[in-house]
């Protein structure tokens, strides 16, 4: 399975979503450089996973542009931009429980053919998509469960299935909200290991909560409070931010402004 690899950064610039009053992203600008991880931050209710549904298309902002290098994505639905190389996995999981793995994998990789050309070369096209399904499969080490029913399988492995899918869309930025939820120790650390190695091969842009992953992951790192960025850069200059002690990472920061007792702090290890 090839990956695009078209050099393209993924820009935004001010995007802003309001819901009703409420302005759960505020005038966002970023960028995501191709092969790189940059990893987004902040307290529940931040405005991370609305975020994501802007670049993924799931939602339009209110205002502000988003660009695949020269292509401007801003207006298009999710599959136009998947189609783009635009792939994403979701905060709760998003897989066919009934379906194996395989299989799950199999309409991701057919969601990202042309309608077009599903029916050009039935045969070589389920040969490709056969290829691709597996191909994802492999990348994140879950080849030997293919044909287990995706509902049988633990909750990292379905984590994992959730990244595989969106590899066979042969994304060239992969969205991931909180890939290491609910995870244990070991499960994390392979997790981890994987996210690794697919920073070397796309744009990664990661939410997550887990400060040990994001600290060893990202080579950009932004910080979210109440829909806009406070600080974004080289992870150790974010971190030595005086704002960013206050509202997020500081020692007594994190019963004030997140609600799951976790947020802004390291995993517990056992
Ligand atoms: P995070 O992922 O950082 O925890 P979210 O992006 O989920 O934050 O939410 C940001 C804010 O937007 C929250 O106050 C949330 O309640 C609100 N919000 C998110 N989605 C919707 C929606 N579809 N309708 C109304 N409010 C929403
Ligand atoms: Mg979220």
């Amino acid at each position: 399975m090839s990956t695009r690899d078209s050099g393209a950064v993924l820009q935004a610039r001010a995007l802003t979503r309001r819901f009703g009053g409420l302005t759960a992203v505020n005038a966002v600008s970023l960028t995501v450089a191709p092969k790189s991880v940059h990893a987004v931050i902040g307290p529940n209710g931040a405005g991370k996973s609305t975020l994501i549904n802007l670049l993924s298309g799931d939602l339009r902002p209110t205002s502000g542009t988003l660009h695949l290098g020269d292509t401007d994505l801003t207006s298009l639905t999710p599959a136009q931009r998947s189609h783009r190389g635009i792939g994403r996995s979701y905060q709760k999981t998003n897989i066919f429980k009934p379906f194996t793995a395989f299989e799950n994998c199999r309409l991701a990789a057919q969601s990202r053919t042309p309608r077009a050309a599903r029916w050009l070369a039935v045969a070589a096209a389920y040969d490709d998509l056969r290829d691709a399904a597996l191909a994802s499969l492999t990348r994140v080490g879950l080849a030997e469960r293919a044909d287990i029913a995706a509902g049988l399988l633990s909750h990292g492995e379905q984590r994992q299935l959730e990244i595989a899918m969106a590899l066979a869309t042969q994304p060239e930025v992969l969205l991931l909200d909180e890939p290491l939820a609910g995870m244990g120790a070991d499960e994390a650390e392979r997790m981890i290991a994987l996210l690794a190695e697919l920073g070397r091969a796309h744009a990664l842009l990661l939410v997550e909560h887990d400060m040990d992953a994001v600290f060893a992951l990202a080579e950009t790192l932004t910080v979210m409070v109440n829909g806009s960025v406070i600080a974004s850069g080289h992870p150790a200059t974010v971190r030595a931010n005086a704002e960013v002690q206050r509202a997020y990472l500081g020692d007594d920061a994190g019963d004030d402004v997140c609600d799951d007792g976790g947020a802004g702090h390291a995993r517990k290890r056992p």
